[in-house]
């Protein structure tokens, strides 16, 4: 069995759902994860925005808008009348309680399952498509598999015991699912945050013990360097999955942060492809490390630096466990973290409760708050080239470094406009480090 994820670029139009049509029927066993045409994530958000505020009349315009593209699109894949009249009551249908939500007041419980109508919709003209053209598929509800635990995580033992009690996906063949949705702990229709249909693919490849998850994108692969920032950025071609996990969480855009962990324990290869370019080679994400220098860079804004300082964390223990525990109460994330002996210093992205935390910081000491930073994230062998990249990026206000125990990664935090200057300087040395360090394992072999 093996798993193939469909981003919003990818089944954009009647024209991309063809092309993608394309490639999942020449599969024999596959689950293809479908996320919502691209865009339509946005304009739901858009939906539940107006709705919220009271504004039904726009809401409901706002959504009469996303159903006519799914109608535009539905009319170019099906050009028979009969066809089309039939799979288009099949998309009213499914928009049809969502037009009905809006007529009253807004109700937060619901706002989730406005969201899903992308994957729903995007999904279902995808499987209708595909047994159009004669390639039979069955068309599965992700949200009868994937529910959150008490901690609204999603838990691979859970998804795999709902998947066995459905019966879901026991048969070889195509089946077509959605990604980014599932239900709440409570049985509410939620998400797996926003990017979060490659986590579904990794989520269920870890369930079905999937040969390999192949993520389809509009890119070539993971690049050395951010695409949207640097002009000569290169696709890597292989990637151990911790090198990875640091390139999505701090920054690369291809892939959901979270969606490289259940690969990982897996052990199953992820494959990220470029639908718009299906011959190139792609990025492999596998355990395999391979013995090369810096093989990557990639950045995040909107990083808070909290710094808390205090005598009484001078030789004593318990500390940095009572620090930690106010950011576990709000459940806020800690990224980066450095310590010395009197201060510590860590970044959140979530700064909705800021002040609250910072109440309660300073019972422990001294707190100082920097908003507008940046986290620039470096991959690779770094310990041989720590001074080069020091060097790279002296012009620059670097706020803080950590250098990880497994020296896959040397992060940075600097304020945020010279985050894109410090990209380029970075690309200089990866361009100019096609490195040749042996791998220690290797020279000890020797
Ligand atoms: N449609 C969702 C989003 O736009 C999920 C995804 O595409 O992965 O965030
Ligand atoms: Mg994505």
């Amino acid at each position: 069995m093996k798993i193939l994820k469909f981003g919003g670029t990818s089944l954009g139009d009647a024209a991309r759902i063809r092309h993608a049509a394309e490639i999942a029927g020449r599969q024999e066993n596959c689950v293809v994860v479908c996320s919502a045409m691209a865009g339509v994530t946005n304009k739901l958000e858009e939906v539940n925005y107006h709705w919220q505020i009271g504004e039904n009349a726009r809401a409901a315009d706002v959504l009469q808008l996303i159903q006519n593209r799914f109608e535009v699109q539905c009319r170019e894949l099906f050009p028979d009348e009969s066809h089309f009249i039939e799979i288009l009551m099949v998309l009213r249908k499914l928009f049809q309680p969502v037009h009905k939500y809006l007529q009253k007041k807004y109700k937060g419980a619901r706002s989730g399952e406005v969201l899903a109508l992308g994957e729903i919709a995007t999904s279902r003209l995808f499987h209708e498509y595909l047994n159009y053209t004669g390639i039979s598929s069955g068309f599965v509800n992700i949200t009868g598999i994937i529910q959150l635990n008490a901690q609204e995580e999603p838990v691979v033992k859970d998804i795999t015991k709902r998947m066995h009690a459905m019966g879901a996906f026991r048969e070889p063949g195509i089946y077509i699912t959605q990604g980014f949705i599932c239900r709440d702990s409570g049985g509410r229709i939620t998400n797996l945050k926003r990017g979060g249909s490659d986590y579904t693919a990794t989520l269920l490849g870890a369930a079905l013990h999937a040969g390999s998850i192949e993520i389809w994108t509009d890119i070539d692969g993971l690049h050395n360097n951010d695409p949207r920032f640097i002009q000569d950025t290169l696709p890597i071609p292989e990637l151990s999955y911790a090198e990875a996990a640091e390139l999505a969480y701090f920054g690369a855009k291809i892939l959901h942060p979270s969606c490289v962990w259940p690969a990982r324990e897996s052990n199953i290869p992820i494959l990220l492809k470029n639908t718009f370019q299906p011959e190139a080679q792609g990025t492999l994400i596998n355990s395999h490390i391979v013995p090369d220098g810096i093989r990557a860079v990639a950045a995040k804004d909107n990083i808070t630096i909290i710094r808390v300082a205090s005598g009484r964390m001078f030789n004593a223990y318990g500390f940095l466990k009572n620090l930690f525990a106010i950011f576990d109460r709000f459940r806020i994330p800690v990224d980066v973290v450095t310590t010395s002996e009197v201060s510590v210093s860590l970044t959140i992205e979530d700064t909705s409760r800021l002040e609250e935390v910072c109440d309660e910081l300073r019972k422990l000491g001294r707190v100082s708050v920097e908003s507008r930073q940046a986290i620039v994230c470096i991959v690779g062998n770094i310990n041989p080239f720590l001074a080069e990249i020091l060097h790279a990026v002296k012009p620059f206000h670097i706020r803080m470094v950590s250098l990880g125990a497994s020296a896959n990664n040397v992060t940075l935090v600097l304020p945020y406009e010279q985050k894109v200057p410090a990209l380029m300087s970075l690309q200089n040395l990866l361009n100019h480090s096609k490195i040749t360090t042996p791998d220690p394992c290797i020279q000890l072999q020797a």
